[in-house]
């Protein structure tokens, strides 16, 4: 069978399939936009189980586009806390302000303005349009390239950008009138059976009678990557002042990683405790004891950093920080797990 038949054959089996296999998931109950966007901007880097209750607690919240638009950026932060790459949320705010003064609160149909909104690329935007539209958009992400390339045993990189473009139009040409159904399939197919993590599930799967890879012996080398480039090394020193159970907290600056979001005080590099001792000196505020040293790692898309954390206790709660207790910390500031992480081991965080 060759590759476009391979394609014409993908309807037929999958939409049957993915009505009797489909898992129910909170943002499948409706084909709303503003909830379709919202799950999938989500899932960007998260696992399904993991956005359920930041998807019920977003929505309870900001129930409307309208509402979203005006919300406050803490809050907004304080909602999407944990789930990290704070950019999607600041670049939700923003498309939800355009929707709203642009289009009237009316999320916009067509492929291209859906497209042009902060935040929502080509696999998002195939998404909304295909799903709450039934629009012949497909949505390709790593998921569909793997089966694809699985189902054609096609050996090119699938990172390559030309790849991604030739499975775009070669599943374009093939869609369905079903398409939001469709492009749940492929997704879903990708999640369950044909996953990342493990080995195919070949008995189960509906495409197993056309799939070239199972065929042809080739599926568990599937897809072909290019080499990953090394992520970026930082040290650095987290300082975790105490003063009468408050702790210190300030901004982090307007752009750049974890932009406009809380952090605990720190300094580059590793310095020796002196040199700590000294710089905290120098930051206004007078060292009473130093509780501690503790050694923690957090990895970004880009860059590790490799932390020291070092608990002083101050005098005074000074220096131009923010004093918090660990319960207003909770309840009140979005910090990341990147620092957050420095203050689980103390009581009630
Ligand atoms: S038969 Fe196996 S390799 Fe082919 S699409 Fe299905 S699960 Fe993936």
């Amino acid at each position: 069978m060759d590759r476009n038949d391979v394609f014409a054959r993908l309807p037929e089996v999958l939409l049957p399939w993915y009505e009797e296999h489909k898992r129910e998931l909170p943002w499948r109950t409706d084909r709303e936009p503003y909830h379709i966007w919202l799950s999938e901007i989500m899932l960007q880097q998260t696992r399904v189980e993991a956005v359920k209750g930041y998807y019920a607690r977003f929505l309870k919240a900001l129930p409307t586009v309208a509402q979203l638009a005006e919300a406050e950026e803490d809050l907004l932060y304080k909602l999407w806390e944990g789930l990290g790459y704070y950019n999607r949320v600041r670049n939700l705010k923003k498309a939800a302000r355009i929707v709203m003064e642009q289009y009237g609160g009316e999320f916009p149909r067509d492929y291209a303005s859906v497209l042009a909104l902060p935040g929502i690329g080509p696999y998002t935007a195939g998404a909304i349009c295909s799903i709450a539209f039934e629009q012949a958009e497909p949505a390709v992400d790593g998921n569909v390239l793997r089966v694809i390339s699985r189902l054609t045993d096609d050996h090119t990189p699938v990172d390559l950008p030309a790849y991604k473009k030739q499975v775009w139009d070669s599943l374009r040409r093939i869609y369905p009138r079903r398409a939001g159904d469709f492009t749940q399939a492929l997704m879903e197919l990708g999640a369950t059976v044909c996953g990342p993590d493990k080995k195919p599930d070949c008995k189960v799967c509906p495409c197993r009678d056309f799939c070239a890879g199972y065929g042809n012996g080739t599926a568990d080398s599937l897809p072909v990557k290019l080499p990953k480039s090394k992520r970026r090394k930082e040290d650095k020193t987290v300082l975790i002042f105490s003063c009468d159970g408050r702790y210190a907290l300030e901004k982090r600056q307007e752009k750049g990683l974890l932009a406009g979001l809380w952090q605990l005080p720190n300094l580059p590099g590793k310095p020796d405790l002196q040199d700590v001792l000294g710089s905290v000196e120098q930051m206004g505020l007078k060292t009473k004891d130093v509780l501690r040293v503790t050694q923690r790692q957090h990895i970004f898309t880009h860059v590790q950093w490799d932390m020291q954390g070092v608990y002083i206790e101050v005098a005074e709660p000074a220096g131009g920080f923010l004093w918090y207790t660990l319960a207003q910390i909770r309840e009140h500031t979005a910090l990341p797990t990147a620092f957050r992480q420095f203050l689980e081991e103390l009581t009630d965080v």
